[in-house]
């Protein structure tokens, strides 16, 4: 029935009007629909009208970020992002607000079939999670908490993003860093070169960077930024959390932020941090032998590899024992090829087609495709993915319009910053990733129910799709369908295979360093730790097989404690899901549309419709397990 549902239509100028009447239209109507909820004249009706306010708000927030990030005026972005506060603002009101409470948990779940009783467990466990059903008291203190953890997150975020740290350098110690940088990296008046903490500096340096010194002293900086005065407040921001947690009933943070993750439970995490680190011992040990042995044939007091060599050593090992010339990858990898490779991969492992539509856009680079499916369009998605000015930075996927069935057509976004011409191989593999959350947004835009709708399941499941979809781009076979050179030769098979094993390498080392970062992400948030350095230098000690490098206070950075909370588990939780999903292909087979089209109905289409373990047991015909991770970690 959605077949003749009609595009969003996207207007040729005057954005920032249509961008304003979008947002204050949708959220002017979630709050009458409040109104009518509250006023209660059709208690038959409550779930349908909730549904309807979650629709109203969710195309608000959709168009609001979107444009905030991508639209070429800034007045347009501007207006983007009060749209986005004007949205903010509303959901924070509708999670406090007592009456609509009131109204939701009077709705008897017998009378309800399964996808709206889910609706409505969903909806009053928020409603709980925010205090709602609690005593003025404790109502007022957990306002309090969450804005004081609002301000102390922001504190501890901004001295991260305002510690940047330098070192002054000779010309002489950039020997090793490729001509770009060297070129961008001019000495100043006393003749020095400044090197700084921030990623497009700190990463190339501590990769190529062969002064061995000059790598410790930056690593350093690096990892004393926002040092000593994040300490305080992060301690701050970790007590004020367990107060709140508490405060609600619960066992802890960890616990609290848990019970809507997959996971589950907090004492699930440690439980999954032991397991992981357990299982990639001895493919850690394996690849440290060989780095230390690397480093130790240059510098032979070196007894542990840290920091300072790990990333530096890592590339030496992977281009002398895999000897794969960049260079010579990206030549393949030309980008209307690849677009075009994407979509001839993804359409056919998923049974639909792209049909390009010529609309007006916000912007000349973005291309627009209808999806079909035996001639029924299923959404329409935009790509784009060339950087400019004003333009958001990194590379993620954006709703347009959440798909409703028989109401509104899914419409989604790729927004990243590739190059026009010749890609890294490792941005083919973020395209794919990306293109991942794209297609999860459209195939599970056909929900009646808003809470379904799109990327809708739990936080710690949403990326396995993406990371299962990378797989494509790793595969030799795969990569010769698209990726060719000038003269139309396709991408030969052994250096294909060679990217694979120089990727390979490490892995149990990355893991075991992920499962620091996990454990302190758990263990600060579980119990406040009097000296979170020395916690922290225990934790790395314990884990991660790098050794820790002295007078340096990591954790005062650790910008993802602010964001992930207790949950920085999740990246390899989703990880060790996408590995099980992926177990199910066959690799000799990629395109076997039996299974390709089975994890699109099962896992893809079924949105949030139920709890993603579920998904993945009816896709799998069993439970997750944690085997298909652990044989690719040890092979
Ligand atoms: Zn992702």
């Amino acid at each position: 029935m959605t077949s003749d549902l009609a595009p969003l239509t996207l207007p040729d100028s005057e954005w920032e009007t249509w961008l304003g009447s979008r947002c204050d239209n949708q959220l002017a109507r979630a709050r009458d629909l409040v109104d009518q909820l509250k006023a209660g004249d059709e208690p038959s009706r409550t779930l349908a009208l909730w549904n309807d306010v979650n629709i109203a708000l969710s195309n608000a927030f959709a168009a609001a970020s979107l444009f905030a990030n991508v639209h070429p005026e800034e007045s347009v972005r501007s207006r983007g992002e009060k749209a986005e506060q004007d949205a903010q603002k509303l959901l924070t009101d509708i999670g406090l607000d007592r009456g609509l409470y009131d109204v939701l948990s009077a709705v008897d779940p017998a009378e309800l079939d399964t996808d709206a009783r889910r609706v409505l467990t969903l909806s009053l466990r928020d409603f709980r999670r925010a205090g709602v059903d609690q005593d003025d008291a404790v109502r007022s203190r957990v306002r309090e908490l969450s804005e004081r953890q609002t301000e102390v997150a922001q504190q501890f975020s901004k001295n991260i993003r305002d510690g940047v740290r330098t070192v002054s350098l000779d010309p002489v110690q950039l020997e090793g860093l490729p001509e770009d940088f060297v070129e961008s990296h001019q000495p100043g008046e006393d003749g020095k070169i400044v090197v700084t903490t921030e990623y497009p500096d700190f990463v190339p340096y501590l990769t190529f960077g062969k002064d061995r010194a000059a790598r410790g002293e930056l690593l350093r900086e690096y990892r004393n930024r926002a040092w000593p005065e994040n300490d305080a407040l992060l301690r701050e921001l970790l007590e004020l959390r367990r107060e709140q947690a508490t405060i609600l009933g619960y066992d802890g943070w960890p616990a609290y932020d848990a019970e809507v993750k997959m996971i589950g439970k907090g004492s699930a995490i440690p439980e999954f941090v032991d397991r992981i680190s357990a299982a990639a011992e001895a493919s850690g040990r394996r690849d440290m032998e060989v780095l230390l042995a690397r480093v130790q044939a240059g510098h032979p007091e070196v007894n542990v590899v840290d920091g300072t060599d790990g990333s530096f050593y890592g590339e030496v090992v992977r281009r002398e024992n895999f000897d794969v010339d960049a260079q010579l990858v990206r030549r393949y990898f030309e980008f209307p090829k690849v677009r075009k490779g994407l979509l001839d991969v993804t359409g056919r492992l998923f049974g639909i087609e792209y049909v390009e539509v010529d609309i007006p856009t916000w912007h000349e680079d973005v291309a627009s495709y209808d999806v079909m499916r035996e001639g029924e369009r299923l959404g329409r998605i935009h790509l784009d993915l060339h950087p400019r000015t004003g333009k958001y930075g990194h590379a993620a996927q954006f709703d347009l319009v959440p798909g409703i069935d028989g109401r509104q057509l899914a419409e989604g976004v790729l927004v990243c910053n590739f190059s026009r011409a010749l890609m890294e191989h490792e941005h083919v593999v973020t395209l794919f990733h990306e293109f991942g959350h794209l297609v999860h947004h459209v195939l599970a835009g056909r929900h009646s129910w808003a809470r379904f709708s799109g990327v809708a399941t739990e936080w710690d499941f949403v990326e396995a799709p993406s990371q299962m979809l990378e797989h494509w781009a790793w595969d030799a076979e795969v990569l010769r369908s698209f990726a060719t050179d000038q003269g139309g030769e396709p991408i030969p098979r052994e250096l294909a295979e060679k990217m694979r094993a120089a990727k390979e390498f490490g892995k149990g080392l990355y893991a075991r360093t992920q499962m620091f970062y996990a454990a302190t992400s758990y263990s600060f948030h579980q119990d406040v730790p009097d000296d979170l350095t020395a916690s922290m230098r225990e934790l790395q000690e314990s884990y991660d097989l790098f050794g820790y490098v002295p007078d340096t206070h990591f954790h005062a950075s650790f910008g993802h404690l602010q964001g992930y909370g207790s949950g920085y588990y999740t990246y390899m939780w989703s990880l060790v899901i996408a590995k099980d999903l992926f177990s199910a292909f066959d690799p000799a087979d990629m395109f076997d549309t039996e299974v390709s089209y089975r994890y699109r109905d099962r896992i893809l289409a079924a949105g949030g419709s139920k709890d993603a373990a579920d998904l993945v047991a009816d896709f799998l015909g069993r439970p997750y397990d944690f085997e298909a991770f652990q044989t690719w970690l040890n092979t």
